[in-house]
């Protein structure tokens, strides 16, 4: 009741609630405080989480916040989700995000951008916009969204909250709208570290209906939050010393190496060679994957289908044209241009090439080092409707594409802000499958 009363007084302004399933969860309530009596309840028992519009469950209206999916229900429940219930999570509602999870504002869906709380006139950060603000403005105790190349992680810092994206194939992907499918992770948006690693937990692991998915057992991330007093900690040298990053920004994270010495940690300054090929070689590869992803969607399967069509050909072009906002639209040409037969290898190969020496000097670096810290975003959250640019949009990606490149966790983690109030986020990269280090980290943090 204290959630269902916190959106129903904020929702108006906030808009991080597409739907809200209040009768739903007050059943589930009910059910699990049955099995708290009875002393059988799950992990999650009593846990109040929202959804990011991108996640399938049963019955229940799933739209990637497009008008593509107009009308549709999801027939099945993805893994994560099925999870979430059986470790007794109430689940309350579908939040708003970036159409099929592409934007960095939450300003492309379909219903209209979701709100930062701390000040409405900013954007929450996108893609998982909505999730970030519930958790931001108490609307839910945690959210689930995801991150194709920080879309967890830079709205959790937007909101002052901690977003945490796994080790690629750390979660099932099954029943997640697939964007970029070699990016995608589904990951947590909570208040406290304590929170993530719960949830990470009962998400992970192997499954049957995803065959990326890894088969690394599953640590008790929760049970696992002390720090270890000393780690070797490095920081991307050119990161912070670039130019467009707030001095605010700067400022905070300096004073975190300087902590983190003060308690004894090794931080050194790393050389990252990369940084200027981070956002193209991402764009190039993810626009790639979501014109194959999304040539799903043609009128004919789900969802939306144009009322004035004539014949097949008309059907699928004026249900893409009518269904699809304008960056989906940008993303598609943008992707079936780099993987069109005179482009492949200039663009599309090239991207591929890139990635893996990304990948690999992460991976080296992440051998010398327990974690690399950097900021997870340039600059605090901007006000609506300031990036008209697209480019503009994506260059803010800088800091966060490099561990989805990579496939590394990552997390961010509020520590402080700037002037005008607006929450800052530290972020953190750890080597693959190395969730546990990271997360007790993240927590003597915080
Ligand atoms: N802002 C990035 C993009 O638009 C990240 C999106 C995401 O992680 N889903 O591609």
């Amino acid at each position: 009741e204290y959630y269902l009363d916190n959106i129903e007084r904020q929702n108006g302004q906030l808009n991080a609630f597409l739907e809200v399933w209040a009768d739903e969860a007050r059943a589930q309530a009910e059910a699990v405080d049955a099995k708290l009596a009875a002393g059988t309840a799950g992990p999650l028992a009593g846990m109040v989480v929202g959804l990011k519009d991108v996640l399938a469950y049963a019955g229940h209206a799933l739209q990637s916040s497009s008008r593509m999916l107009d009308g549709f229900k999801s027939l099945f429940t993805g893994t994560a989700v099925q999870r979430l219930l059986d470790a007794d999570a109430i689940l309350i509602g579908r939040q708003n995000c970036d159409e099929f999870a592409m934007g960095g504002s939450n300003e492309t869906s379909f219903f209209g951008p979701a709100r930062n709380a701390q000040d409405p006139t900013r954007v929450p950060g996108g893609s998982s916009g909505g999730s970030a603000v519930a958790v931001q403005a108490d609307m839910c105790l945690a959210s689930i969204g995801s991150d194709t190349g920080g879309s967890v992680r830079q709205p959790a810092a937007f909101c002052g909250v901690v977003g945490l994206k796994p080790t690629y194939s750390r979660i099932s992907r099954y029943g997640l709208v697939a964007f970029a499918s070699s990016f995608d992770q589904i990951g947590p948006i909570t208040r406290s570290v304590e929170d993530a690693a719960l949830l990470l937990e009962v998400m992970a692991g192997p499954d049957a209906m995803d065959s990326t998915v890894s088969q690394h057992e599953v640590p008790a991330y929760s049970q696992l939050l002390t720090p270890a007093p000393h780690y070797r900690i490095g920081y991307i040298a050119d990161a912070i010393n670039s130019e467009g990053l707030n001095p605010e920004i700067r400022q905070a994270l300096e004073g975190q190496i300087e902590l983190l010495r003060g308690q004894g940690h090794v931080v050194k300054a790393v050389d990252f060679p990369y940084l200027d090929f981070m956002i193209p070689t991402y764009y190039i590869l993810t626009t790639a994957e979501a014109s194959s992803n999304l040539g799903r969607f043609d009128g004919v399967k789900y969802g939306y289908r144009a009322p004035d069509a004539t014949d097949l050909e008309s059907l699928y072009k004026k249900s893409r044209s009518q269904g699809f906002g304008a960056e989906v639209q940008r993303r598609i040409l943008l992707g079936t241009f780099v993987l069109s037969a005179s482009y492949y290898d200039a663009y599309y190969t090239k991207a591929q090439r890139v990635r893996r020496l990304i990948k690999e000097k992460t991976d080296e670096l992440l051998r010398q080092y327990d974690f690399l810290i950097l900021p997870t975003t340039p600059t605090t959250a901007f006000k609506l409707g300031e990036k008209q640019d697209p480019v503009s949009m994506y260059l803010a990606d800088i800091f966060t594409v490099q561990a989805s490149l990579a496939g590394v966790p990552a997390i961010s983690v509020p520590v402080g802000e700037d002037a005008a109030g607006l929450p800052i986020g530290l972020q953190v990269m750890a080597g693959a499958f190395r969730e546990a280090d990271l997360l007790a980290f993240a927590h003597g943090l915080t």
